[in-house]
């Protein structure tokens, strides 16, 4: 059997990492260079990506000859003001490269509507900006149920046990990736090969702020690209009540930075593979 090989309807959650464009790759080549018609690859914009992954998401797309749906978040609402159902149509957008949100727009409209920012416990915005979106692009599509196929590697333990378990959703997930025993090492050295990549180090991958990623990150995320945590911070003083993180504020981060600029010179993190995972792979079972 190829782990490579799905019967549709499918779902393949691109994340504009490596890891998941790795898997892409593999599945369409076994497809012979293009998917059944009931098999949709999905790239979900926060609108806070960062601008190389958007371009590596494009770049995928144009090389490979592959159809990429680029969807973004648009309401939480299910009915109207006059109590009619909102369509799954239009509780997200399909955008594009060039119509693609970079400020960060699906995101904020999110926390505007939710009144608070997310955090490690409650993680809306995986749920939400991604997870739901492709759940109703799916039902959109008329699917009842279908294949969630997810890039996670044999080497991501913990997050992998988390997706093999099961679900009352109305996808199956499969981990191709983990099931033909894919570590990192593989998907560098596929990416070594090629004659383009993504250009971020690992830890700069998915949102470019995200509170997930440890606080010397976002010191080395600051420091290398001034200003990226302004908008975390903004979110924090404006729509949203709270903190992402309890222990520290973004504006304590920047001030940080600002002060004492050299302290966090480091380039300790190039081998951390951590955020080239699907972040929606961390919370699929909270849509
Ligand atoms: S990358 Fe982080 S901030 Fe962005 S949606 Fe995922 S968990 Fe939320």
């Amino acid at each position: 059997m190829n782990r490579y090989c799905i019967e549709g309807p499918g779902l393949i959650s691109f994340s504009g990492g490596r890891t998941s464009a790795y898997m892409l790759k593999q599945m369409l080549d076994t497809a012979g260079g293009a998917f059944a018609p009931d098999i949709h690859v999905v790239f979900a914009n926060t609108g806070k990506e960062r601008e190389e992954t958007l371009r590596f998401v494009h770049e995928c797309q144009v090389r490979w000859g592959v159809p990429i749906h680029w969807l973004e978040w648009r309401t939480r609402r299910t009915k109207d003001d006059a109590g009619n159902v909102i369509p799954f149509d239009k509780r997200f957008e399909e955008v594009g490269y060039n119509s693609a949100s970079r400020d960060g727009k699906p995101f904020a409209d999110l926390i505007r509507v939710k009144g608070y920012t997310p955090n490690a416990v409650t993680r809306f915005c995986t749920s939400e900006l991604k997870v739901r979106v492709m759940k109703w692009f799916m039902q959109s599509r008329g699917y009842e149920h279908w294949t969630n196929v997810v890039g996670l590697r044999h080497d991501e333990g913990h997050r992998v046990a988390k997706s093999r378990a099961p679900n009352k959703e109305r996808w199956t997930v499969a981990l191709p990736l983990d099931d033909a025993k894919v570590s990192n090492r593989d998907v560098r050295a596929f990416w070594r090969a090629q004659d383009f990549d993504l250009q971020l180090l690992p830890f700069e991958g998915n949102c470019d702020g995200c509170f997930l990623k440890a606080r010397p990150k976002l010191w080395e995320i600051e420091r290398t690209a001034p200003g990226t945590l302004q908008w975390w911070s903004d979110m924090e003083q404006g729509p949203g009540k709270g903190r992402f993180v309890t222990e520290y504020s973004y504006a304590e981060l920047i001030r940080d930075v600002r002060t004492q600029p050299d302290l966090f010179a480091g380039g300790l993190f190039h081998a951390d593979p951590e955020m080239d995972a699907e972040c929606g792979t961390w919370c699929a079972e909270a849509a």
